[in-house]
């Protein structure tokens, strides 16, 4: 999706309305077990295979809290700049529903673990901050299945108590094209950490979109609908885009907006409303008498510190500081792990700018057409920074160093070796070259003439010549020097 910010309709009438937006993200926590059961997480299972009894909620079982999900929501809230709070507190949030056994969700409402963080976005004219007002763990419900039969809904409970982080920002997004940069950043900063894979598809990141407009230079916010569970960038762009729009559409109308839970249908592009807003005291929240108060010492949260890595934003700036890349190089390069490792695994050996240009032109190109992640890369590392020295020493153009990419994309093989075989070297004695310019010049004599009572501009078709005789392996800049002498 590489819609512009100019290109959403939401700033119509005359551009005067704003859209303001805020995000519940439900970041599943990358972890083995469930959050309060020794459950599998591992998706794709048969449905109800991953399901231990306190997960299915019969009677008498109890809640026993993970370890290693609290790590990982601490960690998640020290990549977010963010306080971490010593005590916090589970509750149990009341309401009915069938993919939901116990018939409460045990969550945390009045003391996350979480508390105010930001999230640093790397927009185009500049860095936006991006306000987190907490980050909460909770247990995922089962899910629901009424596609199978006409008559009647199959639960599947596998996923029942999967630990969710839920993370709220703060309603200072401002456009869809800002959401695109808040969930790919948040993202980002997940992965580097380890605590969450992100992967929109198997539903381990959805969020609960909230969309407001109002009159620019107004300063209280209008009333915001929700959108729930929306599990793609593209779908919550094309939601916040709908909806503003709908609620301009009211409001220029003389109407007002009702506080509502809607949905978001992808098949027609619209949101619809499911019910009005419900506020937090019709969830009966109160502390879970089954687990105590979570407390955690700073001896325990300064450990977790030590296992946090360079985070995008620490990389990006050492990438532009130690290695000179401009900040579109950088951010692009930092956008996860495996991308800037591959970066720094080819730049070891080799030329830091041509290094720079061919992974994020050739490279990415291939990549993107052949639908790999870098991983997958055809190319390895090591063989990408030998092409680059190939082409640093003079050993072959850059023209005849895409043909030999073109080769190392079907087989990863030493680039010498191709350009050995196929007899790409690029010629630089010149000796060779001046015997090829004289044969040029010598065929194209009445040009030569022209060239010389001062048609300059020919000089572009000699270079060409050669290099076309030459097989393009001619130096290019032999040649530039030879022809002046010869012409
Ligand atoms: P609730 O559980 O009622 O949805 P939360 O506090 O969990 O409340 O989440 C509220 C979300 O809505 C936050 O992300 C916040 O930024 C956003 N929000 C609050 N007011 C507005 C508004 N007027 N317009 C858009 N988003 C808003
Ligand atoms: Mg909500």
């Amino acid at each position: 999706m590489s819609k512009d910010k100019s290109e959403y309709l939401i700033n119509r009438k005359d551009n005067q309305y704003e859209v303001v937006i805020g995000l519940e993200v439900h970041a599943q926590v990358t972890s083995e077990s469930k959050l309060f059961s020794t459950s599998s997480t591992k998706f794709g299972a048969e449905p109800n295979t991953q399901v231990s009894l306190v997960d299915a909620a019969l009677p008498g079982m109890l809640p026993v809290i993970n370890e290693y999900c609290v790590k990982q929501a601490i960690k998640t809230g020290i990549g977010l700049k963010a306080k971490i709070n010593k005590r916090s507190v589970f509750d149990r949030k009341n309401y009915f529903y069938a993919d939901l056994p116990q018939g409460y969700q045990i969550s945390q409402f009045k003391d996350p673990i979480v508390g105010e963080g930001k999230v640093i976005l790397d927009m185009p004219d500049g860095q936006k901050e991006v306000g987190i007002e907490r980050l909460h763990l909770e247990q995922d419900a089962g899910k629901s299945i009424h596609d199978l039969d006409p008559k009647n809904t199959f639960v599947d409970l596998n996923r029942s108590g999967v630990a969710l982080m839920e993370i709220v920002s703060k309603p200072d997004l401002r456009s869809p094209y800002e959401v695109n940069a808040y969930v790919k950043k948040l993202r980002s900063i997940m992965r580097y950490l380890g605590t969450c894979d992100g992967n929109m598809q198997e539903g381990s990141l959805r969020a609960d979109v909230n969309v407001s407009v109002r009159k620019k230079g107004t300063k209280e916010f209008g009333t915001r609908c929700e959108i729930k569970n929306v599990n793609s960038i593209k779908f919550m762009q094309m939601a916040i885009e709908y909806e503003a729009n709908r609620q301009v559409d009211l409001i220029e109308d003389g109407q007002s907006i009702d506080q509502e839970t809607r949905l978001f249908d992808t098949k027609k592009n619209e949101t619809r409303s499911m019910r009005s807003k419900e506020d937090a005291h019709d969830y009966r929240y109160f502390p879970d008498p089954d687990l105590l108060p979570l407390e955690v010492s700073d001896d325990f949260i300064e450990k977790l510190q030590l296992e946090i890595p360079e985070l995008p934003d620490e990389k990006k700036k050492r990438f532009i500081e130690k290695f000179k890349l401009s900040p579109y190089e950088a951010t692009i390069l930092v956008s996860d792990n495996e991308t800037s490792n591959y970066f720094e695994n080819v730049i070891k050996k080799s030329d830091v700018k041509l290094a720079t240009n061919w992974i994020i032109g050739e490279l990415f190109a291939a990549l993107n057409e052949k639908n790999l992640e870098i991983i997958e890369s055809p190319i390895s590392a090591g063989n990408l920074s030998k092409l680059i020295n190939l082409i640093k020493d003079g050993t072959i153009s850059g023209k005849i160093a895409k043909t030999v990419f073109e080769h190392m994309l079907e087989e990863d093989k030493d680039p010498k070796k191709i350009v050995e075989e196929k007899g790409l070297k690029q010629e630089s004695d010149p000796k060779a070259l001046e015997a090829l310019i004289d044969k040029v010049i010598d065929d194209n004599r009445e040009k030569a003439t022209e060239y010389k009572s001062g048609k300059v501009k020919l000089f572009g078709f000699f270079v060409g010549q050669v290099m076309k005789v030459s097989g393009g392996k001619a130096n290019p800049q032999l040649v530039n020097e030879i022809l002046k002498k010869k012409l």
